[in-house]
């Protein structure tokens, strides 16, 4: 179960819609591998057999805390007797740093919370907090 909402920056119009979660049936390693993104997908190949654990973390959304820049993106984590092998990447390509994860409540997935002191900004302007604006959808 995931949501899916959309943002707004009202000073410069910026828009992007967000899903969080892990709504797909994800049946098989392949179809859960392909949802990471490219850069993952390719280190994930390269070292992956089946007699690893998958551990899914589904859809999140980061922010940098220095560009701004806003991704929507699917993370995992590789087991093997029980120690960790490989976890998704969450570092801004620009900067070189690691971006802040958008927390949203995963026990009733209908309140949606930023990080203490942290106000979700616009990547656009830079200066405006970002408003949810249309209703959350449930997806699966
Ligand atoms: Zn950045
Ligand atoms: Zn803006």
């Amino acid at each position: 179960m995931g949501i899916g909402f959309g943002l707004l920056c009202e000073i410069c119009g910026y828009e992007k819609d967000v899903m969080l979660g892990s709504g797909f049936s994800h049946g098989d390693p392949e179809g859960i591998i392909e949802s990471c993104t490219k850069y993952d997908q390719i280190s994930i190949k390269e070292i992956f057999t089946d007699d690893m654990e998958i551990e899914q973390e589904g859809y999140s959304l980061y922010q940098c805390r220095k560009c701004f820049s806003l991704s929507n993106t699917y993370h995992l984590k590789l087991i093997k007797d029980g120690k960790e092998i490989y976890k998704t990447k969450r570092i801004c390509n620009i900067c070189k740093i690691r971006k802040k994860r958008i927390v949203a409540n995963e026990s009733t997935w209908d309140v949606y919370k930023v990080p203490e002191k942290y106000e979700l900004r616009c990547p656009k302007c830079e200066e405006n907090p970002l408003l949810i604006v249309s209703n959350q959808l449930m997806w699966d």
